[in-house]
């Protein structure tokens, strides 16, 4: 069936491979169930008729409510009741659902300006722009910041979106080892002297791009060390914040937060709105001239819609409770209660002996599972205890690297905590997932 009638390959071909088959049925056999409301401290799946994965799936017509640890809800800020919902149910009056135009031409509300200029202090940089989608924030970007006869140096783990994006720029592209400062340094060297003398750049621009928190190891960018290394070889440096702008920081303001690094310093913040503002799209920030370009260059926005006013209504409010102008207090206590989940739940797991990659203070938590078999396995038994989890596999991780992901929210409490733990202690058990005889001391 991988050939058309008219003898050309089929357009799904690149498809027969054994291992693409083998592993989308693997990752369909594990979470793969519609949810049907608000992906909060709970999630209602909708049930499965078969167990058969081989099959579509089939609605039985009944409803599981699993506790979880499977969305990027970081804050709690996806709801539907509370000051946020009540705003954004006011937006709606107001304003309706669309947009209906892109920024430049019909589509810029006071809503957006708004939104603009608070990202922007809430960030510590002069200007920022929105966009409609974080992932086109990425995609397109780039191509606006650099072009043929720039350098992008990236660290091997980046996101898909900042992946696509470089390519569309046409800069040079080049990686060092994930998070690896020597690496990092070697790359500088070869790319900046070629062998010359280190003040010839043959090079227009160099961008270095990171991540703040990585999605999938939960590991967070060595911000100092880079910066060390920007003053010494002189480069502009693009940060995605995607998973650490709210997450992380006493201020909930992500990396620069929490290493106490003034934003100044950074070129590019960029950053997206879908996960601790339980909102949509992205943002960047800069200064203001690199913003103008963006705004004048950037595919998404010239062509594509405006970020749509209940979202805009959703993050003015998610970054007023942080920053205690709505709410006073609950900004700082959904602060507390995500670094607080984070360290018990990292602790506990490393204490039963699993394998748990990352940074001690990060809300994203893979611990190991090693063999792609395991994946549904222990999807299939999160789920039988009401749990709901993410399996990663291959091709977002390297074949024999399959993991599960924890994703620590400030909706969940210490119960929920040690809920997951005895769970993960008797399916880590079964499946003979504890690979490490655990740590007595600090995570
Ligand atoms: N950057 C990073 C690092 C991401 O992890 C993601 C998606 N998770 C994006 C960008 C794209 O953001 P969005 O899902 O909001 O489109």
């Amino acid at each position: 069936h991988l050939k058309a009638a008219n003898g050309y390959a089929a357009l799904n071909s690149d498809f027969d491979n054994f291992y693409v088959r083998r592993l989308k049925l693997r990752i369909d056999d594990c979470f793969a169930r519609p949810i049907t409301g608000v992906p909060g401290r709970y999630v209602t799946l909708m049930d499965r008729k078969t167990d058969d994965f081989n099959e579509h799936y089939q609605f039985t017509g009944t409803y599981t409510e699993t506790l979880n640890m499977s969305s990027y809800n970081y804050l709690g800020f996806a709801q539907s009741e509370g000051p946020c919902a009540d705003a954004v149910e006011e937006t709606i009056k107001k304003y309706g659902i669309s947009a209906s135009s892109p920024r430049a031409d019909a589509g810029t509300s006071d809503l957006c300006l708004e939104v603009e200029d608070r990202i922007a202090k809430f960030i510590g940089k002069p200007a920022a722009m929105v966009f409609s989608m974080g992932f086109s924030t990425n995609a397109t970007s780039f191509p606006a910041l650099v072009g043929k006869g720039s350098l992008i140096i990236s660290d091997e783990l980046n996101h898909a979106s900042i992946r696509i994006g470089a390519r569309l720029s046409g800069a040079m592209i080049t990686s060092f080892k994930h998070n690896d400062m020597h690496d990092l340094e070697k790359k500088l060297r070869e790319v900046i002297s070629q062998g010359q003398p280190r003040t010839h750049r043959p090079w227009k621009k160099i961008l270095v791009v990171v991540e703040g928190l990585y999605s999938m190891e939960g590991t967070m960018c060595d911000l100092p060390g880079i910066l060390l290394l920007k003053k010494k070889y002189k480069y502009n440096l693009f940060v995605d914040e995607a998973h650490s702008i709210g997450a992380l920081g006493p201020r909930g303001r992500g990396v620069c937060d929490y290493f106490g690094i003034d934003p100044a310093e950074i070129d590019i913040l960029m950053g997206t709105l879908t996960k601790s503002f339980g909102a949509n799209g992205g943002y960047v920030c800069a200064e203001k001239h690199i913003i103008d370009k963006l705004r004048s260059t950037n595919a998404a926005t010239l062509y594509g819609e405006s970020p749509t006013p209940p979202v805009l209504t959703q993050i003015l409010s998610a970054l007023k409770i942080i920053d205690g102008e709505l709410k006073p207090g609950q900004g700082e206590e959904r602060l507390q209660r995500i670094a607080f989940n984070s360290r018990y739940l990292r602790l506990g797991l490393k204490r039963l002996g699993f394998i748990v990659y990352g940074h001690d203070d990060s809300p994203i938590i893979p611990i190991m599972l090693y063999n792609p078999a395991k994946m549904p396995a222990f999807s299939h038994e999160m789920l039988r205890r009401k749990i709901s989890v993410v399996i990663v596999g291959y091709p977002a991780t390297p074949l024999i690297s399959s993991r599960a992901r924890f994703c620590v929210s400030a909706a969940h409490n210490k119960d929920d905590m040690d809920r997951l733990l005895s769970a993960c202690d008797e399916i880590g058990n079964v499946l003979q997932l504890k690979f490490s005889t655990g740590v007595a001391g600090g995570a």
